[in-house]
């Protein structure tokens, strides 16, 4: 038989390890969004795979070079 502190240390550790994995998702979702719709978290003077490419797939820019 499982004792009952035993029991609460798991399920505490799969509660964390839910929450952690929750915030995961959260974040990556919210990146997926923001590339989705061309919003950048960044300074103005650098390049991200969101704004790298223009409207019609071609790249214009590289990370860390300027328009060629
Ligand atoms: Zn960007």
């Amino acid at each position: 038989m499982v004792n009952d502190k035993q029991w609460q240390n798991n399920s505490d550790g799969w509660v964390t390890a839910m929450n952690k994995s929750k915030e995961k998702k959260q974040a990556k979702r919210e990146q997926d969004y923001n590339t989705a719709h061309g919003i950048c978290d960044h300074g103005d003077t650098e390049w991200c795979d969101t704004c790298a490419y223009d409207i019609n797939g071609e790249q214009v820019a590289v990370k860390g070079i300027d328009y060629e």
